[in-house]
């Protein structure tokens, strides 16, 4: 398998880092609403079992990174599978 997008021939397999930096990131932003940690862990457990789901991390369907999409409130499934 490859690392890179055959579109915008970029890497596209993130590390345990860069995504933990992300959700940090997003975390720290003011004004947005996370979702608690049980509602979280259903959502990703759908997002583990999709089909649509690359490299473990990042979603075909929209090009979100699950785990930083699935931790908002608001977020939304493409696929209305959750959200
Ligand atoms: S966000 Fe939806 S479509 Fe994308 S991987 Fe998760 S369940 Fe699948």
């Amino acid at each position: 398998m490859t690392d890179k997008c055959k579109r915008c021939a970029v890497k596209t397999a993130l590390s345990e880092s860069d995504i933990q930096r992300m959700i940090d990131e997003v975390s720290a932003m003011r004004g947005v609403r996370l979702i608690g940690e049980d509602a979280y862990k259903k959502r990703l457990d759908v997002c583990e079992g999709c089909e649509k789901l690359l490299y473990g991390t990042t979603c075909s369907a929209c090009g979100c990174v699950v785990r930083v999409r699935a931790l908002l409130a608001d977020g939304r499934c493409p696929k209305k599978k959750w959200g």
